[in-house]
C-alpha cells in the first residue's frame, strides 16, 4: 500500500496507549494511517499515545459507547490489542480474562458489524498452544492451551471465525510468542504495573544491583521453574522486538484490505532463550550482575514456545531485523534507564 492510500485509511485500535498498542499506533501514523484510540488506561499510559492518533477513554463493556465510536469514525479496520495479558493472573482471576477478552471483544464485533467495519487484526498468542509436542509450532498446530489467558484468547479466534462466516468481518489473528524491547525513539517502552514480564524484571533487578538498600535484594528476580525438560532446566521461550511485531500489524493490515482473506500467523524470532539465557545476556548487556533465586514453577506456564514464523515470512513478506536477544535488551536498556532518571 503507498502512503497515499494509506492516509485515506482509518484505523480503530483498541489498547492502543498500552504497550504494543502505542507501538503500533506511532507506526500506523507514520505510514499514513488516520487513527483513533480506544483505551480504558487501566493498564495503559495516555502520555504513550502519539499525538497525531485522536484519543476516547472508554472500556470495551460499553457497548454503547463503541457503537458511538464506530459510527463516527467509519473505520476500514480496527486493530485489536486491549485485554488482559498476565499468564499468572489468568491462572488465579479467570473472571476477569473471560470478561475482558472474550465478553468486550464481543461487543467489539457486534459495534464493527453494526457499523458496517468488515476488517480486524488481533491481538493473539501463542499461549493458545499450550505446550505441543512439535517445536518449531506451525500454526496448524492442535490448540489445547495450559492457562486461561490462552483460553480467552483462543476462544475469541473462534468468535473471529463464527463473525466471518456469519456477517462477513475478514481477521488476521497474529499469535506473539514473547514480545519485548522499545522503540528506537526512545519515548516508548514496556511499562506494566504490577509488572510481570521477564526482561524488563531482569533489567529492573540489573538497576537495582547489590547496592545494600536495594529492593533487588531483598526482593531478587524469581526464576519459575528450574526442573523443566529443557538444557538448563529453565523455560524457553521465543523473543521478538517489539518493533518488527508491529511491522507485522501494518503488513498484515495492508494484506487484509488488499486481499480481504482471513487468516492467522505466528511472529516470533525463530529462536528460543532459556531464563538464565535471558539473565545472562542482560548481564552482558547492562554490565552489571543481576542477583536471582531459584523459586518453584508458575502456574500455566509450557515449557517451551519456539515458533515457525515461515507463513508470516512467506504470505506477509515480513522479517524481523531487530530481535537478536542482544538487541531487543539493549533497547529495553536504554528506555528503563531513560526512566529511572
Ligand atoms: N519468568 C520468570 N520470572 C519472572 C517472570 C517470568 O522466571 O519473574 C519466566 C516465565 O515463567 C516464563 C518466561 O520467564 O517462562 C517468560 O515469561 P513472561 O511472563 O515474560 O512471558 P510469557 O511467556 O508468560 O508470555
Amino acid at each position: 500500500m503507498s502512503l497515499n492510500e494509506a492516509s485515506k485509511k482509518a484505523v480503530l485500535v483498541t489498547g492502543g496507549a498500552g504497550y504494543i498498542g502505542s507501538h503500533a499506533v506511532k507506526v500506523l501514523c507514520d505510514s499514513g494511517f488516520t487513527v483513533t484510540v480506544v483505551d480504558n488506561l487501566s493498564a495503559g499510559h495516555l502520555a504513550a499515545v502519539d499525538v497525531r492518533a485522536r484519543f476516547e477513554e472508554m472500556d470495551l463493556g460499553d457497548l454503547a459507547g463503541l457503537c458511538d465510536v464506530m459510527e463516527r469514525g467509519r473505520f476500514d479496520a480496527v486493530m485489536h490489542f486491549a485485554g488482559s495479558i498476565e499468564v499468572g493472573l489468568s491462572m488465579k482471576e479467570p473472571d476477569l480474562f473471560f470478561r475482558n477478552n472474550v465478553v468486550c471483544g464481543q461487543n467489539l464485533l457486534e459495534a464493527m458489524r453494526r457499523a458496517g467495519c468488515g476488517n480486524i487484526v488481533f491481538s493473539s498468542t501463542a499461549a493458545v498452544y499450550g505446550s505441543p509436542k512439535q517445536v518449531p509450532i506451525p500454526e496448524t498446530a492442535r490448540l489445547f492451551p495450559t492457562n486461561y489467558y490462552g483460553v480467552t484468547k483462543m476462544l475469541f479466534e473462534e468468535l473471529l471465525k463464527s463473525y466471518e462466516v456469519f456477517y462477513g468481518i475478514n481477521y488476521i489473528a497474529l499469535r506473539y510468542f514473547n514480545a519485548a524491547g522499545a522503540d528506537s525513539s526512545g519515548n516508548l517502552g514496556e511499562a506494566h504495573d504490577p509488572e510481570t514480564h521477564l526482561i524488563p524484571l531482569v533489567l529492573r533487578a540489573a538497576a537495582g544491583g547489590f547496592a545494600a538498600d536495594s529492593p533487588a535484594k531483598t526482593a531478587p528476580l524469581k526464576i519459575f521453574g528450574t526442573d523443566y525438560d529443557t538444557p538448563d532446566g529453565t523455560c524457553i521461550r521465543d523473543y521478538i522486538h517489539v518493533t518488527d511485531l508491529v511491522k507485522a500489524h501494518v503488513l498484515a493490515l495492508d494484506y487484509l484490505l488488499r486481499n480481504g482473506k482471513s487468516d492467522v500467523f505466528n511472529l516470533a524470532n525463530g529462536k528460543g532463550f532459556s531464563v538464565r539465557e535471558v539473565i545472562s545476556a542482560a548481564e552482558k548487556v547492562t554490565g552489571k550482575k543481576i542477583p536471582y533465586k531459584d523459586a518453584a514453577r508458575r502456574e500455566g506456564d509450557p515449557p517451551v514456545l519456539i515458533a515457525d514464523c515461515s507463513k508470516a515470512k512467506k504470505v506477509l513478506g515480513w522479517e524481523p531485523v531487530h530481535s537478536s536477544l542482544e538487541e531487543i535488551i539493549a533497547s529495553a536498556h536504554k528506555w528503563h534507564s531513560s526512566q529511572n532518571r
